[in-house]
């Protein structure tokens, strides 16, 4: 078990993104094959109640972990599912408004904000603009 903890520590630190479960277990499978799908939650569950790890969701993704720590919002693109994390400051007005109107306390990171990228808005541009494409 410590060995498994160890070796799936690593990777969520080694990766510069958000992993889902069934990603990490691949990554900590390449060094440590014995290490079983079921172990790799169990980890992270522990992880998460001591809360050195964070899980969000992206959109109808799957669940993804990361390290706990650095503040960070997550946008998915409803369009390609291309996702990618946001400062969490970047809610800071959002998050005043509802606590001063709503009492509300806003999680910025646990549930991704959904909409468009850039290059799926732009596509959507093209087909109004010449709708013979
Ligand atoms: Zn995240
Ligand atoms: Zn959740
Ligand atoms: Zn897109």
């Amino acid at each position: 078990m410590t060995a498994a903890k160890r070796a799936i520590a690593d990777a969520l630190v080694a990766s510069a993104i958000d992993l889902a479960a069934d990603e990490l277990t691949r990554r900590v499978q390449s060094t440590r094959p014995e290490i079983s799908p079921s172990t790799v939650y169990r980890v992270l569950d522990e992880f998460e109640e001591l809360a050195i790890v964070e899980h969000a969701h992206l959109g109808h993704g799957a669940t993804v972990y990361h390290l706990a720590g650095v503040p960070h919002g997550h946008l998915v693109c409803t369009g390609c599912g291309l996702s990618f994390e946001v400062p969490a400051e970047l809610f800071d007005p959002l998050a005043r408004d509802l606590l001063e109107r709503y009492g509300f306390t806003l999680d910025r990171h646990h549930v991704a904000v959904a909409g468009l990228c850039e290059r799926c808005r732009a596509r959507d541009q093209d087909r109004r603009a010449d709708p013979s494409h």
